[in-house]
């Protein structure tokens, strides 16, 4: 599936912008869970990103939609932050010189297809130092009803980061959207 997937639905205001971060990642924040260099994937329009940016981490995202990544610039612009945006495909990320301390994932991993969340898991490997840490917020299966993605089960997260990677935890969350709240799975987990 296309990296730029979505570009289309950022022609217009998708349900998941909702113009501020994920109280659920404030959280994580406020708890000293994200720490050193950090990368958004799958970032949007950014909005997690600056938040962590404004609280003095050095923090990035990429996302496979150029009109995303050109409005998530224009905010880190006229809000006088700095944060690094950069169009990329999550399935096929180059190493980069430093291996990040922290990648948070709001809403990447619940887009893709089996196969691709293998692919996911092996680019996120290159990405995370050993130590450091992966949080995945995505749809659970406790959401009722059809709309809006995949759901993720619990025991999905755990078999395909069972090798190379401890789960710490997965506990329940909350996505909040445009069209109300969802039910969500928010996991932490570390490579070894
Ligand atoms: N994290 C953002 C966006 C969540 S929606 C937020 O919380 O608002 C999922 C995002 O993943 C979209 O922006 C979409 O463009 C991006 N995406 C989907 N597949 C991708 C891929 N293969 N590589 C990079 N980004 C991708």
């Amino acid at each position: 599936m296309a990296a730029d997937r979505f570009e289309s639905a950022y022609h217009g205001t998708p349900p998941w912008d909702i113009g501020s971060p994920q109280p659920a990642i404030m959280r994580l924040a406020e708890t000293g869970q994200i720490t050193g260099s950090v990368l958004d994937v799958g970032c949007g329009t950014g909005e997690n990103v600056l938040y962590l940016a404004e609280r003095g981490l050095a923090a990035a995202g990429i996302d496979g939609a150029p009109t995303a990544i050109r409005q998530a610039r224009a905010k880190a612009k006229g809000r006088g932050l700095k944060a690094h945006f950069e169009v990329a495909d999550a399935l096929n990320l180059s190493t980069p010189d430093r291996p990040f301390d922290t990648v948070i994932d709001s809403g990447l991993f619940h887009v893709f297809s089996d196969e691709e969340r293998i692919r996911f898991r092996d680019s996120l490997g290159r990405l995370v130092r050993p130590g450091g840490t992966y949080f995945l917020m995505c749809f659970s299966d406790q959401q009722p009803g059809e709309w809006g993605p995949r759901r993720v089960t619990q025991a999905e997260i755990r078999s395909v980061f069972s090798d190379g990677w401890r789960v710490n935890y997965i506990q329940p969350s909350a996505f909040e959207t445009n069209v109300g709240q969802a039910h969500a799975w928010l996991a932490s987990i570390s490579r070894l």
